[in-house]
């Protein structure tokens, strides 16, 4: 979802940027803005995560090896990208990098659709 600024007299914007997946959410001025994050979202410090992350955090536990796994078994299945997103919290990037990976391997077929 995406607010855009329709009048000229207020330009500001506020931006919240997710530190570990770098999605961001911008407001326009004038439009119904939180009081503070955008639902769900998380301050820690001045540092913000957001739901998608919080999820995955509580998941796996933070723990990145855990997360490899989950993805490494659902790409071994086939499973669509953005499937493996909603499964396992991590972004396209991460998704990709274990794609790679397996297909070095010979683990998974180097173009397979995903
Ligand atoms: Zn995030």
């Amino acid at each position: 979802m995406q607010a855009t600024a329709t009048t000229s007299e207020q330009t500001d914007t506020w931006t919240r940027t997710c530190q570990d997946c770098g999605v961001r959410v911008t407001y326009a001025e004038g439009f119904d803005i939180p009081d503070d994050a955008p639902a769900g979202w998380t301050e820690d410090g001045g540092a913000w995560t957001c739901l998608s992350c919080q999820r995955h955090e509580a998941r796996f536990g933070g723990d990145p090896a855990a997360r490899d796994e989950r993805i490494d078994g659902e790409l071994r299945r086939g499973t669509g990208l953005h499937e493996i997103v909603r499964a396992t919290g991590a972004n396209q990037r991460q998704i990709r990098a274990r794609r790679v990976a397996l297909a070095k391997s010979g683990e998974l077929a180097p173009h397979a659709h995903a």
